[in-house]
């Protein structure tokens, strides 16, 4: 893949950048990749400054919600290396999401190799401490200017980088959940398996009544019955009943793939604990709590890697699990997982991709 042209800023704004308090999605680097669609095909990959665009107030995207994103980190390793966490994988789900969206798929290679070029362009914003990283967030967004409803016949991909601080500023700690009884996050034949904004729009007001009610976030029952888990808040989550792991499948298509997810899926087996793809109710949970044997809740996704969960609400009813303590699996994975990230452990899978 050639090298894309490149467009550079005059002055950068890095030495506005306060590295000693990032927090997430604050700041962003001087530069951004973008692409545009017409006529039947994506051109024009480039290197461009990250600035404020000229849209017009009737892009469709305004108005209809038709756009997919992607998040995705580089981590600056022991060695000095600044590398991805299995980035082909996130391009191809870019791509499913994509396909829910009526939006083109993009040619995953050239994705990977202008977000690549771009890190290499600003290699000085990836923090140098532990557990920071430099987020990655891949959009697409409709570029048609229509109130008609119907899928727009222009797009534009573009790659923002944001230095971010670790998700844990004091070390991981248990969240609280409260179960969403009369909100669901996603109904069968929906969008539930796409990186989509609407999926984060229908969250924020069942997010913002867990929060009143001093929660944490939102453990997501299905939108059928209202009976099955399926994901906390935007995370995926696995539940340890008596040794084994727990977690629910995939099939339905209203559960988010997550890139964690099937990693501790992965490093789990490898290490020999089951690991159950299966639908798991609110009702075993709490019989499960009840008998002493659940073990431990975690959620999984790339902004927290690990998130354990330490208590539960539903129907008025709170469980806790493990004490609120972190639990051994939850801590071993973090653990495991930062590891690879940050070349301090060995990548038996090859999941690491080197930038620069
Ligand atoms: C992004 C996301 C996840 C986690 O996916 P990762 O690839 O592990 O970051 C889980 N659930 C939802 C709804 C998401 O949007």
């Amino acid at each position: 893949m050639g090298a894309f042209p490149v467009t550079r800023i005059t002055t950068s704004r890095k030495d506005s950048i306060d590295f000693s308090n990032l927090r997430f999605g604050v700041y962003f680097t001087d530069h951004m990749f973008v692409m545009d669609y017409s006529n039947g095909a994506w051109h024009s990959p480039r290197i461009e400054p990250n600035e404020p665009m000229a849209i017009s107030p009737a892009n469709m995207t305004f108005h209809y919600g038709q756009a997919v994103f992607e998040g995705l980190k580089a981590f600056r390793q022991v060695n000095g290396r600044i590398v991805l966490f299995r980035p082909d994988r996130h391009a191809s789900r870019l791509n499913r999401s994509c396909r829910a969206l009526c939006i083109p798929e993009v040619a995953e290679d050239v994705v990977l190799a202008g977000l690549t070029q771009l890190i290499r362009e600003e290699r000085d914003f990836v923090p140098a401490q532990r557990g920071h990283s430099l987020y990655i967030r891949p959009f697409v967004i409709a570029m048609d200017n229509t109130l008609g409803v119907q899928s727009s016949q222009t797009f534009r991909l573009i790659v923002l980088l944001s230095p971010v601080a670790n998700y844990y500023a004091e070390g991981m700690k248990p969240v609280s959940l409260h179960v969403a009884q009369h909100h669901s996050r996603a109904a069968k034949g929906g969008l539930g398996m796409a990186k989509t904004p609407a999926n984060y729009a229908a969250s924020l007001l069942p997010a913002k009544r867990a929060k009143e009610k001093g929660f944490t976030q939102v453990l997501w029952l299905d939108a059928t019955e209202h009976k099955y888990i399926e994901e906390v808040g935007t995370m995926n989550i696995f539940f340890k009943i008596n040794g084994e792991l727990f977690t629910p499948p995939l099939d339905g298509d209203t559960i988010l793939s997550g890139i964690t997810r099937m990693s501790v899926i992965e490093l789990c087996r490898s290490w020999g604990t089951p690991v159950h793809e299966q639908r798991v109710s609110i009702q075993q949970l709490y019989e499960a709590a009840h008998s002493g044997e659940l073990e431990e809740v975690f959620g999984t996704g790339t902004a927290a890697v690990i998130s354990p969960v330490g208590e539960i609400q539903y129907n008025n009813e709170t469980i806790q699990i493990n004490g609120k303590q972190i639990g051994p699996m939850a801590q071993k994975l973090y653990d495991t997982i930062t590891g690879i990230h940050y070349g301090e452990l060995a990548d038996p899978f090859g999941w690491i991709v080197e930038v620069c």
